[in-house]
């Protein structure tokens, strides 16, 4: 005899956009940046200052991180400011810096691209290109940067939902551009103690919804930079697959970011910390 079988469907909220699905890719995307993969057992540290701001502080910093433990090196020559009075970046002068910093370290270099008109130009020196929070939904940049073969790491919109962010990253996919690695960097909330909130729920929530990896930046999640080593934990502890930690040689001196950002010698016992970590959760840090 035939039973009338209620087949209870889960609740799913919203439907992920296609390509960026979990459900497209189960097994995961592994990003690979000039040899470094994204997304694998390995966590890979980038590191370096908010802005580039000379020779000497990049190569000096550069040289830092790169002793500490990092794989990649981070900069910005083009500085999204909230005043127009602020440092704004160095330009091109500051994508030249980031070429010798990588020739001379190895490292692999991730650099902001704020708007199409610089794409190339930022294309032509960095490894990696960085769509900044700021710019989650500038959808003209996405498209883009979403036809160029270089590798992407999204941030995360400081006011964007997970819906939101995933539609942003379905942008730089469905323009043919498959290497993507999203970046929780912090929300608004009500909470005034922080720069922002940094969501370390966004990140099982991502890897559970997307096959994309998942790397977390403490530093802009919390503007304040002894909450930057507890939360770096936090968030491998959490499932990330990479950090993207502000450092400057000389903290008080930056033009940028310079109260969240590690000194030298914090960037290197927190690597130690974090190696550890790894080893206890069955990962490991990538090591150039
Ligand atoms: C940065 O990483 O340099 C930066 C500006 O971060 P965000 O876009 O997350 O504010
Ligand atoms: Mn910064």
């Amino acid at each position: 005899m035939e039973t009338d079988v209620c087949i209870i469907e889960p609740v799913i909220r919203t439907k992920d956009p296609d390509l960026v699905s979990r459900k497209s890719r189960p097994e995961g995307t592994v990003v690979n940046v000039n040899g470094i993969p994204i997304g694998s057992q390995e966590i890979v540290v980038m590191a370096g200052p908010c802005a580039v701001e000379n020779e000497e502080q990049l190569s000096e910093t550069a040289r830092n991180v790169r002793a500490g433990g990092a794989s990649m090196l981070r900069g910005g020559a083009f500085k999204p400011r909230t005043s127009p009075y602020s440092f704004q970046g160095l330009g091109m002068e500051g994508l030249e810096m980031l070429g010798r910093a990588r020739e001379k370290t190895g490292m692999p270099v991730v650099t902001e691209v704020m708007d199409t008109r610089q794409v190339e130009n930022v294309a032509r020196y960095a490894d990696m290109l960085q769509i900044g929070s700021r710019n989650m939904q500038n959808f003209p940049l996405l498209k883009e940067v979403g036809q160029i073969s270089k590798p992407v790491l999204l941030k995360r919109g400081m006011m964007a939902t997970i819906d939101e962010y995933l539609h942003a990253a379905e942008y730089l996919l469905s323009h043919g551009n498959t290497q993507v690695v999203l970046c929780e960097r912090g929300i608004r909330t009500f909470e005034t103690s922080t720069r922002y909130t940094l969501d370390l729920n966004a990140i099982p929530i991502l890897k559970q919804r997307t096959h994309l990896p998942v790397i977390v930046d403490p530093s802009h999640g919390t503007g304040i930079r002894s909450l930057v080593s507890p939360m770096a934990k936090a968030a491998v502890a959490a499932g990330a697959d990479g950090l993207l930690i502000e450092v400057h040689y000389s903290p008080e001196k930056a033009l940028c970011d310079g109260s969240q950002s590690l000194y030298p010698e914090e960037f290197a016992l927190l690597m130690e910390d974090l190696r550890k970590l790894a080893a206890a959760i069955g990962r490991g840090i990538h090591t150039l």
